[in-house]
């Protein structure tokens, strides 16, 4: 099962609790438009480097699409098709005026120049920006894309068609970006986990959390859950994992990242290996990585009570099934990740109005969205005995499948 079959088996799932007709199941699972474009650029030493660019437009039925963008040599049609998918069901999810996109570029930006990277971010906008733009699909960063990149697409893209703050989020604070951007996603699994644990009876201060991968949401998440008390045993990045059963010391973790080392360059922990971290003994464990990450293969070696699941589609459906038989509650990632692109629309409502929220505004709002989306799909899942996963599916899908149909086909 590939990862977009994967995210419609999920669908499917719901839409048959639903009871929906399979005409409509079809409709809603389409993505409405997939552009490839080739992305040819001069590198450095003169020579002509070829990469593919992908964009997949899943549904704009409840605004404009919404997604963002992931340089990474995994990139395809496929994955950009169910990662898209996921931002319809997300944006529907927190109740925020968006459709669902996700693209990104084959390549590898660890071999890439900066300035490499900058031509082909512009090489990518001067292919694309016929079908993106403030109010028709607005990207964002994703893996291996940050601040740097959506400047660099406002002001290809504003060349284009004069001056377009509201195309991209994710910005530089200095240029048009909104404060608590950054850390949003994170800040979000935080608020995410904290109201898992509450429902569960137990309390941040007393629990062990272990993330894979240490970046942008990675990194923040620790960030929050170590100044709320939680312990955070074990992290790792693309170079390595390592284990301290006392406690990381987040801080000093997120310093030496900063300054450009891997995770194993911390000093007061012991090394493991990529597939040890996961199988660690916790409370809580975040994929914060890549997707398909829990499969059929180490599903039953997990030992947390809880995933979080801060990345995209981290559980292949073998994999969520034995979770669900072995008790293990996994809050699906339309919810426990869906803090950057509630960000990013306070971001773009800023950049349309030409105002500016300060960041207590921003975390006060993102923190009341994320609780309240929390609370719904519990009380759902709870209710009609289902995972939290379908409750959530059901309640984005009610609400996609209302726009739609109240549109006409
Ligand atoms: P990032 O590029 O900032 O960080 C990715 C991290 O994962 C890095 O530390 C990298 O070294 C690590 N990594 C990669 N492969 C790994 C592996 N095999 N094992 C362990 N670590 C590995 O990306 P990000 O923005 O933090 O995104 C992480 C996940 O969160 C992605 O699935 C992304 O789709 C999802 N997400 C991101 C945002 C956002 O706002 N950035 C929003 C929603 C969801």
């Amino acid at each position: 099962m590939n990862a977009f079959e994967a995210t419609n088996h999920y669908l499917r799932n719901s839409m048959e609790v639903m009871e929906l007709e399979e005409r409509v199941q079809k409709l809603l699972l389409q993505p409405d438009r997939q552009v490839t474009v080739e992305v040819a650029v001069e590198l450095d030493n003169g020579n002509i480097g070829n990469y593919v660019g992908f964009r997949s437009q899943h549904s704009n039925a409840r605004g404009p699409y919404k997604g963002g963008l992931r340089y990474h040599p995994s990139v395809d049609m496929n994955h950009a098709n169910s990662l898209a998918s996921l931002m319809t069901w997300k944006t529907a999810l927190v109740d925020i005026p968006y459709g669902g996109a996700k693209g990104g570029i084959n390549c590898d930006p660890q071999k890439l120049s900066e300035t490499e990277v900058e031509r082909i971010t512009r090489k990518f906008v001067d292919n694309i920006h016929d079908v993106i733009g403030p109010t028709v699909d607005i990207p964002a960063p994703d893996v291996n894309t940050s601040a740097r990149e959506m400047a660099w697409i406002m002001s290809q893209y504003s060349k284009l068609h004069g001056f377009s703050p509201g195309v991209v989020t994710g910005k530089p604070l200095d240029l048009f970006g909104a404060q608590g951007r950054e850390e949003a996603t994170g800040r979000g699994v935080w608020v995410i986990c904290e109201e898992v644990l509450k429902a569960t009876k137990r309390e941040t201060g007393n629990c062990r959390f272990v993330i894979q991968g240490f970046g942008n949401v990675g990194s923040y998440a620790a960030k929050f859950i170590s100044e709320a008390g939680g312990k955070v045993i074990a992290v790792s990045d693309v170079n390595g994992a390592i284990f301290n059963g006392n406690g990381l010391d987040v801080p000093t973790l997120i310093s030496l990242v900063k300054q450009g080392q891997s995770v194993s360059g911390y000093k007061e922990a012991d090394s493991i290996s990529h597939d040890e971290l996961l199988r660690l003994e916790c409370d809580v464990l975040i994929p914060a990585a890549l997707g398909e990450v829990f499969v059929k293969d180490n599903a039953d070696e997990i030992q947390a009570k809880i995933i979080v699941e801060a990345a995209n589609g981290p559980t292949m459906p073998e994999a969520d099934e034995i979770f669900n038989q072995r008790d293990i509650l996994v809050v699906p990632d339309i919810l426990a990740n869906a803090g950057g692109v509630t960000c990013s629309y306070f971001e773009w409502v800023q950049n349309m109005q030409y105002f500016k929220w300060d960041l207590s505004k921003t975390r006060k709002e993102l923190d009341k969205v994320m609780r309240e989306s929390s609370r719904t799909v519990f009380n759902l899942a709870s209710s009609h005995d289902i995972s939290l996963r379908t409750a959530a599916f059901i309640i984005a899908i009610g609400r996609v499948g209302k726009a739609r149909v109240l549109q006409g086909i």
